[in-house]
């Protein structure tokens, strides 16, 4: 073991893999190649947003995963150098809330190890102040933030736990104090419940350095209780924007991008919109999502999951992993934003909480 608890063979099993196997992109039938994974460490969090993990859901009756059905930090870097093996370019740790799963600047020191990954992480930034510097030590290159408004009665409607912006604040602060940057903040914007923080908030996070990227209201899992009607398109985000802060689009920077990015006319720093209701991406979704407890998800409001715990805990070795997740993403026709309509929201989806959002 290593200072950080890094088992010093396991270079060595990564080092395998990447000489062993074919360099090369997996595509499904649509030509998508599969570039970026995002990880659930757990589907617990500490926050009960509305959009997300409604309280008369996930109370005290709920069943979160046993500890021992959650992936180990070692199953998650075998599969995630076997990505990497398969033309995967970045890893996004996420939840329920990550900073929760206990010694997580563990598993980021040893998926640092992977040579060339883009390792970033997704929060809702409680626990922030107290991890930035120890994140940022094993390894993490940046992070995401979420925060959906800057009015804690607001912030705190959404929240449904009673947390307050300024803690939030404190977190945004000490990740940028500690190099993980530039800072992402994420706003999920509910229709009647934040849309008035849409100003406040581009006015705040402008010429910080900090991006902020405003989310559509989406139809995950089947607990939100989402309608249409609640979603306030990026186009009206923006121009609701533009009439105060003029902004110009910038071109995208790689083919694959979800957010549409704006900056502002006066140098003052950018802007995203991630438009996956009124303007879908799926052509170019180049995402897979792996659950706490190891399944497989080729998209965000899949029903079902490919089970790679089993694989890996009924001894796979690293051949039969490649060919299995191979297997997966070449038949994967996932274009779910593209084709919803009123029929699809009542499907059968997994929570966002539990896939990882
Ligand atoms: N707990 C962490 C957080 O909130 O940042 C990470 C997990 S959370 C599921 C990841 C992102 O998904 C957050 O930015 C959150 O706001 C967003 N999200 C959750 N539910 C959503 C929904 N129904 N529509 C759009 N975005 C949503
Ligand atoms: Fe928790 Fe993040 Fe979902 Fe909010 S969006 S309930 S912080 S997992
Ligand atoms: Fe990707 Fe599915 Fe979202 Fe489309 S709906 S962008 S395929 S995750």
């Amino acid at each position: 073991m290593n200072r950080l608890g890094k088992p010093v063979s396991y270079r060595a099993q990564i080092n395998t893999l990447h000489t062993n196997e074919p360099a090369g992109s997996i595509t499904d039938t649509l030509g998508r190649p599969c570039r970026d994974l995002r990880v659930s460490v757990t589907d617990r969090c500490n926050f009960r947003c509305v959009y997300c993990m409604p309280k008369e859901v996930f109370g005290r009756d709920y069943t979160f995963l046993d500890r021992a059905e959650l992936l180990t930090f070692e199953e998650i870097v075998r599969l995630a150098a076997t990505f990497q093996a398969l033309g995967g370019e970045k890893v996004r740790l996420t939840g329920g809330e990550p900073l929760l799963r206990r010694a997580l600047a563990r598993l980021i020191a040893m998926l640092a190890g992977l040579p060339g990954l883009d390792l970033t992480l997704t929060t809702n930034g409680s626990l922030l102040a107290e991890q930035a510097p120890a994140l940022k030590e094993a390894g993490l290159q940046r992070i995401t933030v979420s925060l959906d408004a800057l009015d804690n009665a607001v912030f705190q409607a959404m929240n449904d736990v009673g947390f307050r912006v300024e803690q939030v604040l404190e977190g945004i602060a000490a990740a940028a104090a500690a190099g993980l940057t530039p800072v992402k903040i994420n706003m999920v914007v509910k229709r009647g419940m934040n849309d008035t923080s849409i100003l406040p908030m581009a006015r705040y996070f402008r010429g910080s350095g900090h991006i902020l990227r405003f989310i559509e209201y989406m139809d995950v899992g089947t607990t939100n209780g989402w309608r249409l009607d609640d979603v306030v398109p990026a186009a009206e985000i923006v121009r609701r924007i533009h009439a105060e802060l003029p902004l110009e689009p910038v071109e995208a920077q790689y083919w694959g991008e979800v957010a549409q990015r704006w900056r502002y006319r006066d140098g003052e720093g950018e802007i995203g919109v991630i438009s996956s209701v009124t303007q879908a991406f799926c052509r170019d979704c180049t995402r897979a999502r792996l659950s706490a407890d190891g399944k497989l998800y080729t998209c965000l409001f899949a029903t079902e999951g490919h089970d790679l715990r089993a694989l890996l805990r009924g001894g796979a070795s690293d051949e039969e992993l490649v060919t299995a997740i191979t297997q997966i993403w070449r038949v994967r026709a996932d274009r779910y934003s593209e084709i919803r309509t009123a029929e699809t929201v009542g499907l059968d989806k997994v929570e966002m909480s539990y896939i990882g959002g």
